[in-house]
């Protein structure tokens, strides 16, 4: 039994003391809090061999937003009375070091649902109750528990972001209490604590000013970002996605909080709250799901699917996915699908081809902007320049790489999205990825069309969208933001061809297929 009575704050996202729950219960009746950030050599360290300046897993832009972020932290906590202590090495190793050799008798941090959070916690919660430390990780990255919603929905995430709403209905957190003080940062022993680190001190070359982002990391410039964006209730009540100036630079048409979200910058509960304050204040409001709230809860319900679903960020073994060709498609998993048992791959019923091309120079031109179209390179530059863009220009960019025009498979350009962007994440990149290739959600969607509509469902009249219970522009994607490019062009309609057949070739698969058809399967 640890004989001290200090706590270990861990901080990973959640980069603010701002309702912070494990920062209030960690300070709450401790002689000392011990504030620690683990930097990750491959997270951070210079990679040579990277296409483009940064990481192997994170670009130049990312990595000094979580750098300038570190920094505002812990100059809020020296205002505290505390400090921002930061180690270097193995996160599991680490924290490991310091529960053996600190004073500490509770662990707190706030609970993580990514993949690699929950691989990595469950190592160091395993250490820490063996040694008889109390370890508190409280829900706060979501207004949420994806748990919560997963478990009303008998074990399973729901797969339709209506569906999430009704499950989901009122939220009932409290805010954390505001800190107005802080116990000392305990005896560190013989740990050699660092200054959070310059990009110098990481090995980058310090580039001009105006090279970067525009946007700065921390607590203190999300908070001020926030205020600005709320000072215009009207903006607020008004706001509605997807319309809006997807090429507006000088003062972006969305609030560009996504990167202070990601690092817990600012707390989504807080953003939540806000946003309700302002609505009770006005005449009317936009709601779910083109509201600011219902961006909020776009999010949410990306975190509960994502949670929910295995293999989220992959194709093979994914359930809502369509599975690839190749291994996957051979017919005797076609046939083990059909019989209602699970193929190679884990499967249900839910195989389909989307024959993705594996062409590297059609990725690299759309990843380095030589696309030839002008808005998809535009978009391109702007994410390795800023890190950030426009949702819409987000849905652009990935439409064209996969279904619209070059179908190149959504993984390769999900990958490029997770390294480049500054507000990446886990749940809503790969979200937004399956959903804009049409590798899922949206299938759902469309599975009612009559066959002659399904290439072109926007063609269908509205009598037929609405039995279908599909409505174009709502329930699915108008083809419309890249008609103005492409939509004559062959290669659009070559990929309309591929996902069409693809498509329905799973309808054929799954349901109504004649003995005769399964025999051939065989
Ligand atoms: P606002 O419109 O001001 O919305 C407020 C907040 O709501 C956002 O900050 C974000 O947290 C949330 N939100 C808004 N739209 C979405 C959405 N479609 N899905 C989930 N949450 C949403 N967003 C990320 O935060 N990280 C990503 O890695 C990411 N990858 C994407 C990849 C693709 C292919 C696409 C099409 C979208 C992706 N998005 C991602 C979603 C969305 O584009 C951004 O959240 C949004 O553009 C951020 O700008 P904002 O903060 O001004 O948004």
């Amino acid at each position: 039994m640890p004989s001290g009575s200090g706590s270990l704050m861990w901080f990973r996202k959640g980069l603010r003391v701002h309702d912070n729950p494990a920062l209030e219960y960690a300070s709450r009746g401790s002689t000392c809090v011990y504030p620690l950030f683990v930097i990750d050599p491959h997270y951070m360290e210079l990679d040579p061999n990277a296409y483009s300046p940064g990481s192997t897993r994170a670009g130049i832009n990312r990595i000094r937003f979580l750098l300038e972020s570190l920094a505002d932290l812990d100059s809020s906590l020296k205002k505290l009375g505390s400090r921002l202590l930061v180690l270097k090495g193995e996160p599991s190793e680490v924290l490991i070091r310091c529960l053996n050799e600190w004073d500490v008798r509770k662990l707190c941090f706030e609970y993580d649902t990514d993949p690699y959070y929950q691989a990595l916690d469950d190592k160091v919660k395993n250490y820490a109750s063996a040694a008889g430390i109390e370890v508190f990780s409280p829900v706060s990255h979501t207004i949420f528990d994806p748990a919560d919603i997963i478990e009303k929905n008998g074990g399973r995430p729901p797969l339709s972001y209506q569906s999430f709403l009704k499950l989901a209905g009122e939220p009932s957190f409290s805010l954390s209490v505001e800190l107005s003080w802080m116990p000392p940062v305990g005896d560190v022993g013989r740990c050699e604590i660092l200054q959070v680190p310059t990009l110098k001190e990481l090995g980058y070359v310090e580039k001009h000013q105006d090279d970067f982002t525009p946007f700065r990391g921390g607590e203190s410039e999300a908070l001020r970002r926030l205020r600005e964006s709320l000072s215009d209730k009207e903006w607020v009540a008004n706001f509605e996605k997807p319309k809006g100036d997807p090429s507006a630079y000088i003062k972006p048409a969305t609030t560009v909080l996504s990167p202070y979200l990601k690092f817990g910058c600012l707390s989504s509960r807080y953003f939540y709250q806000c946003l309700k304050d302002v609505y009770k204040n006005v005449k009317r409001h936009t709601s779910p799901p083109v509201s600011l709230v219902g961006q909020l809860l776009w999010r949410e319900f990306f975190y509960t699917v994502a949670f929910g679903t295995p293999n989220f960020d992959e194709m093979k073994g994914n359930k809502i996915c369509k599975q690839v060709s190749g291994d996957e498609s051979t017919e005797f998993s076609r046939w083990l699908c059909l019989k209602g048992e699970k193929g190679k791959n884990g499967c249900d019923c839910n195989l389909i081809l989307i024959p993705w091309n594996d062409d590297d120079k059609l990725l690299a031109a759309w990843r380095e902007a030589r696309t030839g179209y002008p808005w998809i390179d535009a978009i391109m530059v702007q994410l390795r320049k800023w890190g950030w863009m426009h949702h819409l220009a987000r849905h652009s960019v990935a439409c064209f790489l996969t279904r619209g025009d070059l179908f190149v498979h959504w993984e390769k350009g999900r990958d490029i999205f997770e390294r480049l962007l500054i507000d990446s994440d886990w749940a809503i990149n790969n979200g937004n990825w399956l959903w804009l290739s049409c590798s899922s959600f949206f299938y759902q969607r469309i599975s009612d069309m009559p066959k002659e509509y399904i290439y072109e469902p926007w063609t269908a009249p509205l009598s037929v969208q609405t039995k279908a219970k599909c409505i174009i522009g709502r329930d699915y994607p108008k083809p419309g933001l890249l008609s103005h490019l492409v939509l004559h062009d062959t290669a659009s309609n070559e990929c309309r061809k591929k996902m069409g057949q693809a498509y329905a070739l799973n309808q054929r698969l799954n349901g109504r297929v004649s003995e005769e058809d399964l025999r051939k399967l065989r």
